[in-house]
């Protein structure tokens, strides 16, 4: 922000390069602009997810929503099995409905999945979710106890009332059994956190996350101060490769966040002149001297709800 604002106050951008006339009218219902730059398909997709129950009906859109895309492949939550049935009977249309709403062939294929009220893994979880896979195959009840340990949950036990004394206990032998039959099938702690890993991590998914999110951070400062970066120019003040997954992923994303934000914004009319310039910033990726007033005004105007 700072180095954004230090630049605006040197070039004056306000009066620097000559305006270009190509921005046309305000109020365009297909924003052109994102058009040319590739990001329509990808809002509209966006859009298509906040849009569901429109889309699809409220009855259906009760059931189910939007929860990713693969690919060109949409991937439908479900929140009740009998609904699975019914949805994949209807997938045809679903997939026709979206297209029509994202204003091109975009989805290709439409998958299923069971998903929502779902509990959270007590013990682990991948991404992918939970796998059956994962869990010890020995059953926990036949693992043997130590006496030892069986004497010091007893022993630190005995001061509970009666009632919850047992059942205490009965939680902790529980408890301790699954740790052993983890141990023994070899499933390892996390490192850094102490939780089970799942097959193949060598540290948990919250942790990931956690790095991730810190990551994402890191990106977002950088963008708010120059939002114009290209990719490249990005990788290099980052200090990433250009081959670096994971910071081309933040990248688009972080932008994708903030342009997505500035437009709602501006559609509900609650936009200030620096979101108005913001968004030109990220959009054309020009630097605040290569952008004139008109042409900032004339970008906003076209996100503005029609009256
Ligand atoms: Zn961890």
């Amino acid at each position: 922000m700072i180095v954004l604002l230090s630049v605006l106050n040197k070039a004056g951008w306000l009066s620097m390069v000559k305006r270009t006339h190509e921005m046309g009218k305000a109020g365009l219902s297909i924003p052109a602009v994102l058009k040319e730059n590739k990001l329509l398909t990808p809002y509209r997709f966006f859009q298509a997810k906040r849009d569901w129950p429109q889309i699809i009906g409220k009855q259906i859109a009760k059931y189910s929503y939007i929860k990713d895309i693969d690919k060109n492949c949409v991937i439908i939550g479900v929140l009740n099995s009998i609904w699975m049935n019914q949805l994949f009977m209807y997938s045809q249309e679903i997939q026709k409905k979206l297209n029509d709403y994202i204003g091109e062939e975009f989805i290709h294929s439409v998958r299923f999945v069971r998903s929502g009220k779902k509990p959270a893994p007590v013990v682990y979880e991948t991404l992918d979710g939970e796998e059956e896979s994962d869990y010890p195959s020995g059953r926990i009840g036949d693992v043997v106890l130590s006496d030892d340990y069986v004497q010091t949950v007893r022993q630190e036990t005995s001061h509970l009332p009666e009632r919850i004394r047992e059942k205490m206990a009965a939680l902790r032998f529980a408890q301790e059994k699954r740790r052993l039959s983890m141990e023994e099938e070899g499933f390892r702690h996390c490192p850094r956190c102490g939780r089970w890993l799942a097959r193949g991590e060598t540290v948990c998914l919250f942790c990931r996350l956690e790095d991730r999110q810190h990551k994402k951070k890191l990106v977002h400062d950088l963008l708010i101060q120059m939002p114009w970066l290209s990719l490249d120019q990005f990788a290099h003040e980052i200090g990433a490769g250009r081959s670096d997954r994971l910071y081309i992923e933040l990248y688009n994303e972080v932008r994708r966040d903030c342009i997505y934000k500035l437009i709602e914004r501006i559609h509900y009319d609650s936009d200030t002149p620096e979101d108005d310039l913001f968004l030109a910033l990220f959009i054309t990726r020009k630097t605040p001297v290569e952008l004139t007033d008109d042409h900032v005004r004339n970008l906003a105007n076209r996100y503005r709800k029609k009256e």
